[in-house]
């Protein structure tokens, strides 16, 4: 059965964190199924949480206010930077997500997972295709494919751990013995008894493409600047916030890095950006780039992070409607600093520090852009992402 509690917020929060409070919500508690926030007069005042069983007010409320005081209150917030707008409007009535599944282009697998079927297939391809010829033709990048797994260690040496501890997904095992296999075998552990049969946690599945590239270039000196892209899925326990195609816990990311001197990093991101946005332009979308945060949680200094990280325009973020007066980020746009180069040794030929940018493009919600503005019938997509046979 549900619970309602209800948390007032002692020191009320302005509307403009509204986003940043409803983001971290269900990450407070699993057994959060619903919430609503209350607020009024520009201010929001508490929040409303329906539950599943055993937790109390008390620790949704201290969690709450821990939450709002370490992630969000200290944030600043300014007007948003646009970077770039397109000069097509989105149309309306595009078709909903429930609309995609009736004609059988999206198929739901599980919690935040999604099949996909043809022509959505072709179109996801064609977009991508397009995305390599344009940093291939820019950069000369190298193109690898990654191994799903990602070592723990890399994911730590990344700092992902302290940012984004919520988004962990782990890949675990049997512990190694013969008798655990053959309990095992004997009993087919499920929960938590399976949980006590297993211990390892040396792998995870990635969050995202980028880490594999500063693992691979780990302790090397690079001779000269580098440019590398790679596709793969890429896994984000996103808790309750999984929604349609939009927001997924098994995903795919079209990602493409950049090493070397400052420069070749911060000024390679803005050409791939003016470029894509170009693609994106040709493509007759509506959508616009703007400077963006990512969702840290509940490490130290957490509002600080975000506000600097706007402040400095470390991230922009490729914005396009959906319909419902929805738009997703489907690209960003990361300037790294020596963040990475530092953490794992990769310096320049003199050996000194190296930096570092990334782009990453969400290739499910980048299709899902595309057919709600352009419709699901492929002969109204523009020619270079239809499928050949049409
Ligand atoms: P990020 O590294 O967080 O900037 O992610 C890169 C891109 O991956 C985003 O711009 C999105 O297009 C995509 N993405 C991130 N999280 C998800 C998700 N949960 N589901 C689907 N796509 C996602
Ligand atoms: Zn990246």
């Amino acid at each position: 059965m549900a619970n309602v509690h209800i948390v007032h917020l002692e020191t009320p929060l302005r509307e403009e964190f509204r986003q940043e409070l409803a983001r971290r919500i269900y990450f407070l508690a699993e057994e959060i199924v619903e919430f609503t926030i209350d607020g009024s007069d520009g201010l929001l005042t508490g929040v409303r949480l329906s539950t599943r069983d055993t937790v109390s007010t008390d620790q949704l409320h201290r969690r709450l206010h821990t939450v709002i005081a370490n992630d969000i209150r200290h944030q600043r917030v300014g007007p948003v930077k646009v970077y770039w707008r397109s000069s097509h409007e989105a149309p309306d009535g595009m078709p909903d997500f429930a609309r995609l599944c009736d004609e059988g282009l999206v198929v739901p697998m599980g919690e935040g997972q999604m099949a996909l079927a043809e022509p959505l297939l072709t179109l996801l391809d064609n977009a991508d295709r397009q995305l390599v010829a344009l940093v291939r033709r820019e950069t000369g990048a190298v193109q690898y494919r990654y191994p799903t797994l990602m070592r723990t260690e890399t994911l730590r040496q990344c700092g992902y751990m302290r940012s984004f501890p919520q988004h962990l997904m782990f890949v675990t095992r049997l512990h190694g013995d013969s008798d655990t296999y053959a309990a095992f075998s004997d009993r087919l552990a499920f929960g938590d008894d399976l949980l006590a049969m297993c211990g390892n946690t040396d792998y995870c599945l990635p969050p995202t493409m980028c880490y594999h590239t500063f693992q691979q270039l780990s302790g090397r000196r690079l001779g000269e600047p580098m440019a590398i892209t790679a596709r793969g899925k890429s896994f984000r326990h996103e808790s309750r916030y999984h929604e349609g195609l939009s927001r997924l816990w098994d995903f795919t990311i079209r990602e493409m890095v950049f090493l070397g001197s400052r420069d070749y990093a911060r000024q390679t991101r803005e050409r791939i950006m003016r470029s894509v946005c170009e693609l994106v332009e040709s493509w007759g979308l509506g959508g616009r780039c703007e400077v963006a945060s990512d969702p840290f949680f509940v490490g130290a200094a957490t509002a600080a992070r975000i506000s600097s990280q706007r402040l400095l325009e470390l991230k922009f973020e490729l914005r396009l409607p959906i319909g419902g007066g929805r738009d997703i980020a489907c690209a960003s746009f990361n300037f790294h600093d020596q963040h990475f180069g530092d953490a794992f040794a990769i310096t320049g030929a003199e050996g000194e520090s190296i930096h570092s940018a990334c782009v990453g493009v969400g290739l499910e919600r980048l299709t899902l852009a595309i057919v709600s503005q352009h419709g699901t019938d492929p002969r109204a997509w523009p020619e270079t992402l239809r499928p050949s046979d049409i």
